[in-house]
């Protein structure tokens, strides 16, 4: 087993775990088995409760483990399987600790960081390493060096590399490297004091990852390998992209980052084979079609908060050769414009998942245009229950119908609390969170799309559509087309004779992949192509 640290330095938001999968996907590619790991310095035990503009979104495993975004990439990039396991915050260690000293195991001790926190953070990299049988467990300590918080951590990685002894551990640092207008340069001197502050701490990375917006030269290149006491060949350009995202593994390939790790670690496989992830990146620059879709949020400033659809989106582009612009459109505009202006030119509407009020109105109307324009939609969990509330008022006349989540006391709760959620107390990880089966209705755009009776999706939801109301719905056209196998509750609704307005309570976005893109994300973008092109596209095979 070989283990690769990645650690940050100078700022934040630099595409730590980006990087961390993008070096993921080239080990991949050289048949090596890949695990990867998220280290959250704070003291939350997960991110589950805090807002979008914190944190952006919280990515949902299989398992149900509410976790770092970055663990979105780890899947989208890799195919390595993900649970609660990969995503460690102070938190957990903490009350690990402290479970562990009511539990009497440290009798007679004095309980204190070191060696007690950095052996159980130790002890998550071992147990993960032994679960996962892969041959190599990237990991990813959040925040930057210098921060209080991650102080731990990084004695923690420093201790585990100590024991695991030389050929066996990698440290990649992840750095930026400032342009300075006036003095018309590439600075050195803000990576130099963040690879001091981590050699003071007892850790020499072997690998420093540049990012920057211009490339380094080879005087820069020198500097830094002096002054950060690496060779000169592992101080690696990650220049920011061109046009996405997934080109940052060729890019790493190119500066033979992946290389230099086999050589670390004492690794002998054969070079990355990376022809299909060539062709992905020729889709995404020079597509054959393109396509705009508007997607009607209430956290659209934040890049991260939808960081899931985004990509999900990007990759129904990708399967239909489009490329996809996306307008991102604030709901609470929606609530005072005219739809017919602000939806000019799209081809199709977005609505994805939320919690509060704020906005509600403008995606209820943005619906409404779309359901009555022909206009293609794809509803996201609470984008589903604006769906069901838009029908409610505006096709079935139930006047003041709502989710009892922004009106406890509408005369028509179309949208209620789950049964099960009745009596939660606790807010912290209890939602209907995780994998859960859905069956098909034969007949459905749906089910045609999947191609599968019984799908599996991944769920974070307190609310459900309120099945007092099924009957009346189902009689006007609105169409059930997936249910929990019991049929207890609704997960996909559609609407016969509109060319594609579909909505779940799961979040679809989850599963999506560049290389697997998710059939609801496909069949919408086809959809959003034929509505803005008046044919439609010619889809592979
Ligand atoms: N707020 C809604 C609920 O709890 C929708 C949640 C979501 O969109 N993730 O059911």
């Amino acid at each position: 087993m070989k283990y690769i640290f990645v650690t940050g330095g100078v700022v934040s938001s630099l595409g730590k775990g980006l990087t961390a999968a993008a070096l993921g996907t080239l080990l991949e590619n050289r048949g090596l088995k890949v695990a990867l790991q998220k280290f959250d310095p704070y003291l939350n035990l997960d991110p589950g409760t805090m807002s979008p503009f914190q944190h952006g979104e919280v990515y949902v495993l299989d398992d149900g483990a509410e976790t770092d975004l970055d663990l979105g990439h780890y899947e989208r990039f890799t195919s390595t399987k993900l649970s609660r396991r990969n995503n460690t915050t102070s938190g957990q260690v903490y009350q690990q600790v402290l479970d562990n000293e009511r539990g009497g195991v440290y009798l007679g001790k004095t309980v204190q960081v070191i060696p007690h926190v950095t052996d159980e953070i130790q002890r998550r990299i071992t147990v993960l390493a032994e679960e996962s049988k892969a041959d190599i467990l990237i990991t990813e300590v959040g925040g930057t060096v210098g921060d209080i918080e991650g102080l731990p951590f990084l004695e923690a990685i420093r201790e585990f590399a100590q024991e695991a002894g030389p050929g066996n551990v990698c440290f990649i640092h992840v750095t930026y490297i400032p342009f300075i207008k006036a003095a018309g340069e590439l600075k050195t001197k803000p990576t130099q004091q963040s690879v001091a502050k981590l050699r003071e701490i007892g850790i020499t990375p072997n690998l420093l990852v540049c990012r920057c917006e211009y490339p380094l030269n080879k005087e820069i290149r020198q500097k830094l390998a002096m002054f950060c006491n690496v060779p000169f060949e592992a101080v690696i350009e990650e220049k920011d992209v061109d046009h996405s995202i997934y080109e940052v593994p060729l890019m790493l390939q190119r500066e033979r980052t992946d290389d230099l790790v086999c050589k670390v670690l004492q690794i002998d496989a054969p070079p990355a084979r990376m022809t299909h992830w060539q062709d992905i990146i020729r889709k995404l620059i020079a597509p054959q079609h393109r396509v705009r879709i508007g997607v009607v949020g209430k956290y659209i400033e934040l890049q991260d908060a939808y960081k899931s659809v985004y990509e999900a989106l990007i990759h129904g582009g990708i399967a239909n050769d489009c490329g996809v612009q996306i307008e991102q459109i604030e709901a609470e505009d929606v609530e005072r414009g005219d739809p017919a202006k602000m939806f000019k030119g799209l081809g199709g509407l977005l609505v994805p998942g939320g919690f509060g009020d704020r906005g509600i109105e403008g995606k209820i109307k943005a619906a409404q245009y779309a359901r009555e324009n022909g206009l293609p939609y794809l509803g996201l969990c609470l984008g589903m229950q604006i769906a069901v509330i838009e029908f409610g008022r505006n096709v079935l006349g139930l006047k003041g119908a709502h989710s009892t989540e922004f009106d406890p006391h509408t005369p028509h709760p179309v949208i209620d609390l789950q049964v099960s959620q009745k009596n939660v107390r606790q807010l912290g990880g209890t939602m209907r969170l995780g994998s859960q089966p859905c069956l098909l209705q034969p007949g459905t755009l749906a089910r045609k799309l999947y191609g599968a009776d019984l799908i599996h999706e991944r769920h974070r939801h307190r609310f459900e559509f309120n099945n007092a109301y099924r009957e009346q719905y189902a009689a006007a056209g609105f169409t059930f087309a997936g249910t929990t196998p019991d049929n207890s509750l609704v997960e996909v609704i559609e609407l016969p004779g509109h060319p594609f307005f579909i909505a779940s309570q799961y979040h679809p976005e989850f599963l999506s992949k560049p290389n697997q893109p998710h059939p609801l994300f496909k069949g919408f973008i086809a959809a959003a192509h034929e509505r803005l092109h008046a044919k439609p596209l010619p889809l592979p095979a």
